[in-house]
């Protein structure tokens, strides 16, 4: 059986990687997708274990110290974020091409150790569009969005570091166009 390949999505916040995330769930049932430890609490209609594995800031803190997580973050100056290391690597192991739904500094580090992954960054189609979802979604305050969109402006800036950009104008699309890339030999990456 040949490799697989790990697969990371990454891209601004709001632009809409958990709907491509979910919308993949749903619709390609064989596509792995990675799920992360989070200190953040869930949302209404959020599964622990499906969506994330909620856990306490203490559990968190073991995990990272314990070379648990592939890669963690702090996200928006708010919650730990962390994918969890053996399903990852058990996955690439079986063949398939496990998918990651994470922010750009838990990207970067995944390229330290693992730069043969294929990095997707999800872009939007404009930055007012941005903006727009990140109001239309209704789930953080004023001043938890000032910082998101702060974080935003710089995450944008961080496309060319990546081996695809897909614009998500359309969710089936661009989730379509996510999951055509992969096990596709002619994906290379920039290394
Ligand atoms: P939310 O709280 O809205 O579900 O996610 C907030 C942000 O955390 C999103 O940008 C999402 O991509 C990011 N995120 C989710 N899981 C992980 C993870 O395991 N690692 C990192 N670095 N970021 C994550």
């Amino acid at each position: 059986m040949s490799q697989g390949r790990l697969v990371v999505l990454a891209g601004p916040t709001a632009v809409g990687k958990g709907t491509v995330a979910e919308h993949i769930r749903a619709e390609y049932p064989q596509v792995w997708i990675s799920v992360s430890a989070t200190t953040r609490p869930p949302r209404p209609g959020e599964i622990d274990g499906l969506h994330y594995h909620f856990v306490d800031d203490e559990t968190f803190e073991r995990m990272a110290r314990d070379g648990e997580l592939l890669e963690w973050a702090v996200v928006h100056g708010r919650a730990k974020y962390g994918t969890p290391r053996v399903p990852v690597e058990k996955a690439i192991a079986a063949g398939q091409w496990p998918l990651l739904e994470i922010d750009l500094q838990g990207a970067r580090q995944v390229r330290a150790s693992m730069p043969e992954a294929l990095f997707v960054f999800l872009a939007p189609p404009s930055w007012d569009e941005l903006v727009r979802r990140l109001i239309g979604r209704g789930t953080e305050s004023a001043e938890e969005r000032e910082i998101r969109l702060t974080t935003a402006r710089a995450e944008l800036a961080a496309a060319e570091e990546f081996d695809v950009v897909l614009t998500n104008d359309n969710v089936k699309r661009v989730a379509a166009d996510l999951v055509s890339l992969m096990g596709s030999p002619s994906v290379s990456s920039r290394n």
